[in-house]
């Protein structure tokens, strides 16, 4: 196996990145989620394959920096979605900011 891991362990690794597996993994907000149908996205905090306990979900601390250092109140609306600095579209701002 020449995989790099990337999460916690080689089933998560490979089932995130398998289509046909609804493990999705979201690089802003370090979230891990089941996909379970439209609006029925369930987050979990548990890897479901090798127990271990999953780093801390950033989807508040987006919210919270976003709207501290940005003056954006609803970064995910139509109107702002356009002025979210692109390094809060991917890993990149958690990482720069050892979160
Ligand atoms: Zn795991």
């Amino acid at each position: 196996m020449s995989d790099k891991i990337k999460h916690c362990c080689q089933l998560m690794t490979k089932f995130v990145a398998d289509p046909r597996v609804d493990v999705e993994y979201l690089e802003y907000s370090r979230g891990y989620y089941i996909d379970m149908g439209p609006e029925a996205d369930e987050f979990i905090l548990y890897c479901p394959f090798c127990g271990s306990k999953l780093p801390e979900n950033l989807h508040k601390k987006w919210l919270e920096i976003l709207e501290k250092e940005y003056d954006l109140d609803d970064p995910t609306s139509d109107e702002q979605s356009s002025k979210v600095p692109k390094e809060f579209n991917s890993d990149e701002w958690w990482k720069k900011r050892n979160l």
